[in-house]
């Protein structure tokens, strides 16, 4: 067995765990494997592994990822950075779903190129309130779905958030739980939240989505 599939394994079995937790069905909670960085051999190995679900920061990077995986069935890949409108095309071409819609001239652009197949969204919101990061606050969260679900090619389906590095796991349950409630009061479903460090927290804070890098693909140089 390959590395990377034996350290999927691992991250697959710990996100069964820690349903089993907080009782939840396993196929409740998407692991979505974040190979920024990493060469398309090692994602072609977590395919292989029966991993479907692959995160992308950078928008050039996914458009030449997509392109030379393009043979791969069924693999999904989830648009997960920060983006800039001149770099729209790349993601509304070939991303299953957006997590990081922070900015509304971005989603007019998405909403632009995607009328054929609306592409799930997630709003990503700066839960932490970290002065230069990206996200929405809480309070601009309310004019900002509205303006967004009355444009046609997108699919809201959630909130995303990358919560600032912790080692109090109590403060990190703080932030996904406030998410959570956040999600809830706008009446959505999904959860974008948890990374290596704190994917299981996440899980038993209602995440639907995780997004796991460094535990899969070893250490980002
Ligand atoms: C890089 C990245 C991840 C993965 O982080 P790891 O610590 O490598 O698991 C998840 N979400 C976002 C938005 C990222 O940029």
């Amino acid at each position: 067995m390959s590395e990377v599939a034996q350290r999927l394994k691992e991250i697959q079995a710990r996100v069964a765990a820690a349903c089993a937790r907080a009782g939840r069905p396993v196929e409740s909670v998407t692991l979505v494997a974040v190979s920024k960085l990493k060469p398309a051999a090692l994602i072609r190995e977590a395919y292989e592994a029966g991993q479907r679900d692959f995160g992308e920061n950078y928008a050039q990077e996914l458009r030449d990822k997509a392109a030379e995986l393009a043979g791969l069935e069924g693999l999904r890949w989830h648009s997960i950075g920060p983006l800039q409108t001149n770099k729209v095309k790349y993601v509304a071409k070939v991303a299953h779903a957006f997590h990081a819609l922070d900015r509304l001239d971005v989603a007019r652009e998405l909403s632009k190129r995607r009328a054929e197949a609306p592409l799930p969204c997630y709003a990503e919101v700066n839960i932490g309130g970290e002065q230069s990061k990206s996200g929405l606050a809480p309070e601009a969260l309310e004019p900002f779905l509205r303006e967004v679900r009355a444009l046609p090619g997108l699919r809201l389906e959630g909130l995303m958030a990358l919560p600032p590095p912790t080692e109090d796991l109590e403060q990190a349950r703080g932030h996904f739980r406030r998410l959570r409630e956040l999600a809830r009061e706008h009446g959505l479903s999904g959860l974008s939240m948890g990374t290596t460090h704190d994917f299981e927290l996440a899980i038993e804070e209602g995440a639907t989505l995780v997004r796991v890098g460094t535990a899969i693909f070893g250490e980002r140089g």
